[in-house]
């Protein structure tokens, strides 16, 4: 029998609005059982998520400034969508509450995950859904990591109990009963939880762009939409900067290979993009989609021989553990090696990382480069299609963009190009076009 989770965004839920278009999607079908709420989004661009505010408020809190202004605009966001909905509920004493818990030093994440508590709240007064917090289903270790079999199992159970329930998304409990967040978009990931929980036959994914695009549409104007994505493109595309789907919303799903359909809310009859565990269907453009991220660094390091000596590049890896420090790629030569990390992250431990190495390798040149991006062109039809990194990079050449560093992921399914942040935009503009004619 089929059965839909379904999850909205913040901005499916930043007013009345959208709160009406969101019930009129959930009530076009009685399968649409499961719905996962975010908190508020931005209603303009220059607006901000309540996400935000709350961080905002708990850092206000901390510094013991006053936080009546922030905390008052949040509460007017909820007021004015319950007012306009005409729904009967009073949150009055819930706001209190928070307000009391922000001021007497309750955890950030406790004060973030408000958002979504409120909302979820209104949204199943609103459809006449039953509410069931997230701190009951959605469980964490100790040591801060997610509890996935202990979540699935009493999420399975508590909703067995409710036909249809609206869940807040974001945040769960940990073993001492306080709330903590998953990362920022982490609504997502409760959503597909709620699917793995529920055996959904799909995880519906409702957003403000109608699917997952070839591109940023904020970097390429009017991206063509990928129809149909394996769950592993996902994820190099996700963690690479498209955003659109939390890059570990994939696991939850995975079990059961539960297909996530990425969604318009805005307009609901556009069929949106198909996450599969697999397909033998290949898009015609070869690639399915390009990614990237700014703000990396790069470690190299030169030393003669390099290639014979052994465990060098464990020894180059132990000192950015040591230093807490993961890396992105590492590409390396016959004398020399390459570690890409993230600028931030070296930034705070760049003297002792490179002292480290230093004493671990006693190379003969070590430098650092700032201000590089990376670039992931992903697509599963690139094993077959000839030509396909030549290509990128005769497009890239055309473009007058030099490339600093290239590295193909062994399954094939993508490219990674280091360019100066400088030349990111032109780099993916020029990616984009040599393959979406
Ligand atoms: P939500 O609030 O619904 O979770 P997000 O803001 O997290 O929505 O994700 C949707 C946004 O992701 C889009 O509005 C768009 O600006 C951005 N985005 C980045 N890369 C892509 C892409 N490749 N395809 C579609 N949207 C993208
Ligand atoms: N509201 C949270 C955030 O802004 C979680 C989410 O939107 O998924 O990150
Ligand atoms: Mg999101």
């Amino acid at each position: 029998m089929s059965l839909k989770v379904l999850k909205f965004g913040g901005s499916s839920l930043a007013d009345a609005e959208h709160f009406r278009l969101v019930a009129d999607i959930i009530k076009s079908e009685p399968t649409r059982r499961y719905v996962v709420a975010s908190a508020p989004g931005k209603r303009t661009s220059d607006d901000t998520k309540i996400t935000d505010l709350l961080y905002k408020c708990h850092a206000l809190a901390t510094d013991e400034e006053d936080i009546t202004a922030v905390f008052d605009e949040i509460k007017d966001r909820y007021n004015s969508i319950i007012a306009e909905l005409g729904i009967e509920l009073d949150l009055t004493s819930t706001f209190e509450k928070i307000r009391l818990a922000v001021l007497h030093s309750s955890g950030r994440d406790y004060v973030a995950s408000r958002g979504e508590y409120l909302n979820a709240m209104i949204l199943a007064k609103y459809i006449g859904y039953d509410f069931v917090d997230a701190k009951k289903v959605v469980f964490f270790n100790e040591d801060g990591s997610f509890n996935s079999e202990l979540t699935n199992d009493v999420m399975r159970d508590v909703l067995s109990k409710h036909e249809r329930a609206v869940i807040p998304g974001f945040y769960g409990s940990m073993p001492n009963g306080t709330i903590k967040t998953f990362s920022r978009g982490g609504s997502d990931i409760t959503g597909s939880l709620v699917a793995r929980a529920t055996s959904a036959t799909i995880y519906e994914n409702w957003t403000d762009v109608s699917g997952f695009l070839m591109a940023d549409p904020r970097i390429i104007a009017d991206p063509k939409p990928i129809k149909k994505i394996t769950y592993k493109e996902l994820r190099e595309l996700s963690y690479m900067g498209a955003t659109v789907l939390h890059e570990d919303a994939i696991f939850p799903v995975r079990y059961s290979k539960i297909p996530i359909n990425i969604k318009n809310t805005n307009r609901p009859d556009d069929e949106g993009t198909f996450i599969v565990p697999e397909t033998e269907e290949i898009s015609e453009n070869i690639i399915t989609g390009i990614a990237g991220r700014t703000g990396f660094s790069s470690i190299t390091i030169e030393k003669a021989m390099m290639n014979s000596e052994l465990g060098l590049g464990r020894r180059v890896l132990q000192v950015l553990e040591e230093n807490g420090i993961s890396f992105e790629h590492f590409p390396s030569g016959i004398d020399t090696m390459t570690v890409i990390v993230g600028t931030k992250a070296l930034q705070q431990k760049r003297a002792d990382v490179l002292a480290g190495i230093c004493k671990n390798i006693d190379p003969e040149n070590i430098f650092v480069e700032e201000n590089i991006a990376l670039l992931a062109v992903v697509g599963r039809g690139m094993v077959k299609a000839k030509g396909t990194a030549a290509r990128v990079f005769v497009a890239l050449a055309n473009a007058g963009v030099n490339i600093r560093m290239i590295d193909q992921g062994s399954s094939e399914l993508n490219i990674i190009i280091g360019v100066d942040s400088n030349d990111y935009v032109t780099a993916l503009n020029a990616i984009y076009r040599e393959f979406v004619k």
